[in-house]
């Protein structure tokens, strides 16, 4: 499975997990830092840095905000 950088400890250990194909909800983790997102995946954008259809909703025990799985840009709104 492919990992992605992780968008709080920015090491290449962030991946996800389906648990429950009919909830939406698609789980993130990081094996390195154990930082934890959950996705919704109705939510899904055009990214404006590389112009693909992956900037996705991620949300955290603190937090929600937009992250390309692509690029991993961070924009939080
Ligand atoms: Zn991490
Ligand atoms: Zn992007």
């Amino acid at each position: 499975m492919a990992t992605q950088i992780c968008p709080k400890c920015k090491e290449n250990s962030f991946t996800w997990s389906v648990e429950d194909e009919n909830s939406g909800i698609t789980d993130w983790g990081c094996y390195e830092c154990g930082y934890h997102a959950t996705e919704n995946e109705s939510e899904e954008w055009v990214c404006e840095n590389c112009k693909e259809k992956t900037k996705i909703r991620l949300k955290d025990s603190e937090t929600e905000y937009w992250w390309c799985c692509r690029c991993n840009k961070i924009d939080k709104k």
